[in-house]
């Protein structure tokens, strides 16, 4: 039987492809092909760069009250979809549909509304020079190029286009060619709200295609989200016509569990951020060090509550809370990591199998993994795994988990779990990672400014400051006297 085909998604609409390649998408929680999508070839290429290029007048001059209406219809769309469009996420993801539901499309709606919010308020200045005076115009940056991760595909391409086109930018989106459907839902959503066609357009295809994006000449920025090494070769491409580069990348994110901290608490943050979307989370705390005081009552609740309430199985069920690895590659490389943890002598206290769930045979599934003993050395301490793969490491004072936590080239979140207000403040203060939380883990709200110190990225995303990323500051200076010129 043939499957059901997508195509890029140009100017409004759908277009074939002339050279007939086409990737098959899987669905990570059988193991099944689900759908073919066609890959942009140079006629996708040209029609999108074309009509982004056409869209962009219009979009430019739309009055910010306008653009934030439309926006916001897109929002409320999202949200009227928000199941089917979870469906859609869990099919291409693995992930579990209870998260979906209420996580994935809903951030993405948020982060629209909140943009389409702050579109009408973008203003410049004016300052008088004695008789001259100058203005600024914040003008959009013309055509931004977006590149997609597969573990939160519609939210990714929604955190994306909100800023971009609320500022009146226009986005040639580029999903992951593992879960390519999410950018093309909003696509069409976008439409129905009234966006204009041209002014958020899909093309589908590997590293070929976004690199095609990140050397074109006509586009003016790059906001990708993906690994440290195609980040850096996103940045050298992009250098070549110095675009502007937003860089959302990955992390081997610290913990640090106080001996004051509220145990069960502390065990709730560990889990969310290592078992949360099976461990596919850029911001995971994969690093847990806990004060040598209260490891065995943090270790004895953390291992009776992973191996009792963590359910895997058919992603699609709305009791399971924990799905499959994004591919059978990916499978592969999480359990590579699981026996370097063991051959290096950490002490693996639960998981560490693949399984083969009775309602998802054929799915990529890897057991919640818990490693004790962990020293700073090990491979599986030091390297992003992107799995469900947790790391405990002991520690005696402050000073040395400060230390420890910060020997990392990265740089993306960490977290504190304690009573004690004033550590709290200054802990999270000396730790280098540019999303922090206290006793909490996870929320990442519209309003909050995301992104990475060191090599986990450049940049931010959401919050009040990203608006700025999508502009540039025009000065304009008004001559009202004569002009003196000595020639
Ligand atoms: P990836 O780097 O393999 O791919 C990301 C995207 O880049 C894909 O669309 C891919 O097709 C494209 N790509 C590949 N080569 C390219 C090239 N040379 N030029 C341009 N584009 C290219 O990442 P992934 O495996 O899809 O996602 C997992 C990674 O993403 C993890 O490292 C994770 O930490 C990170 N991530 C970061 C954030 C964040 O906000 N910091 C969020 C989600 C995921």
């Amino acid at each position: 039987m043939s499957l059901p085909r997508l195509q890029n998604f140009i100017d409004g609409q759908f277009m074939a492809n002339k050279s007939g390649e086409t990737i098959t998408v899987l669905n990570p929680g059988t193991g099944e092909a689900i759908y073919e999508i066609e890959v942009a070839d140079e006629t996708v290429q040209q029609a999108a760069i074309k009509s982004a290029r056409s869209a962009f007048k219009d979009w430019a001059v739309t009055p910010a009250v306008e653009r934030a209406r439309i926006l916001h219809r897109a929002a409320a769309l999202l949200r009227e979809h928000n199941d089917e469009l979870a469906k859609h996420e869990v099919l291409d993801t693995g992930k579990p549909l209870q998260e979906a539901r209420e996580v994935d499309v809903v951030t993405g709606a948020d982060v629209i509304e909140f943009f389409a919010s702050l579109a009408p308020t973008q203003v410049g200045q004016q300052q008088d020079l004695g008789g001259d005076f100058y203005y600024t115009r914040k003008e959009p940056l013309g055509i931004c190029a977006g590149i997609g991760a597969w573990n939160y595909p519609i939210q990714i391409a929604c955190w994306k286009s909100a800023p971009a086109l609320a500022a009146g930018n226009v986005m040639i989106f580029k999903p992951s060619e593992e879960t390519p459907r999410g950018a093309i839902e909003l696509a069409k959503i976008y439409i129905e709200a009234g966006v204009p066609a041209g002014v958020f357009n899909v093309v589908i295809g590997d590293g070929e295609v976004g690199q095609w994006l990140t050397q074109h000449e006509d586009i003016e920025k790059v906001s990708f989200t993906g690994e440290v090494a195609t980040g850096r070769k996103v940045v050298e491409s992009a250098a070549s016509t110095l675009k502007d580069v937003t860089m959302e990348l990955g992390g081997k994110s610290p913990l640090l569990v106080f001996e004051d901290a509220d145990i069960s608490q502390a065990v709730s943050a560990a889990m969310l951020g290592n078992f949360f979307t099976q461990g596919e989370v850029c911001t995971n705390c994969t690093r847990v060090f806990v004060h040598e005081s209260v490891m065995d009552a943090f270790m004895d609740e953390l291992v009776e509550r992973t191996t009792k309430n963590i359910r895997a199985g058919d992603p699609m069920d709305p009791d399971v809370n924990f799905g499959a690895m994004i591919s059978k590659p990916h499978l592969d490389l999480v359990m590579d990591y699981i026996e370097k943890g063991k051959k290096e002598g950490a002490r693996l206290v639960t998981g560490g199998n693949t399984i083969s769930p009775d309602d998802a045979k054929g799915g990529f599934f890897v057991e919640p993994t818990i490693f004790a003993d962990c020293t700073d050395d090990m491979t599986i301490v030091k390297e992003e795994i992107f799995g469900p793969v947790m790391s405990v490491l002991s520690f005696r004072d402050e000073d040395e988990a400060i230390r420890r936590a910060n020997n990392t080239p990265l740089g993306l979140a960490a977290g504190v779990m304690t009573q004690n207000v004033t550590r709290a403040h200054r802990v999270i203060h000396q730790l280098q990672a540019g999303i922090c939380w206290v006793n909490s883990w996870g929320a990442s709200p519209a309003e909050m400014p995301v992104g990475g110190y060191k090599m986990s990225g450049i940049g931010r995303e959401n919050g009040i400051e990203t608006l700025n990323q999508y502009t540039q500051t025009k000065s304009v200076y008004m001559g009202m006297v004569e002009l003196e010129s000595p020639f």
